[in-house]
């Protein structure tokens, strides 16, 4: 069975989505500046959602289907803001184990996260 040749506006979108998330979790792994972290992270998670649903309109998805997924991707983006902290004790970017809830404590130097 041959292969058809992909939408050039899907090959875009996910090299766009994979630049986006390698460049983001690259810069919040090795960064260690925590204020920073803590106040650039917040826009650039909401702007890859906000991309992500974008992407969908201009591969020519319903409306109403963005309109549709657009709260689940919001509420998804809000849980993955809730699972990261950032240490001002030793500057890392911890990610939650929990499902719910924040974490805790550095997992880095054990200083209690905020
Ligand atoms: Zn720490």
């Amino acid at each position: 069975m041959p292969f058809s040749t992909p939408n050039p506006r899907f090959v875009v979108f996910v090299f766009v989505l994979l630049i986006l998330k390698v460049g983001l979790t690259s810069f919040l792994l090795m960064s260690r500046d925590a204020a920073f972290k803590r106040k650039v992270y917040p826009p650039l998670a909401i702007a890859g959602s906000v991309i992500y649903l974008l992407f969908g309109w201009a591969m020519g998805t319903d409306p109403r289907t963005l309109l549709l997924i657009a709260p689940f991707v919001a509420v998804s983006t809000y849980m993955g803001l809730r699972k990261v902290r950032f240490c001002d004790g030793c500057g890392s970017t911890i990610w939650s184990e929990e499902r719910f809830s924040p974490p805790q404590y550095c997992s880095e130097c054990g200083a209690k996260l905020e």
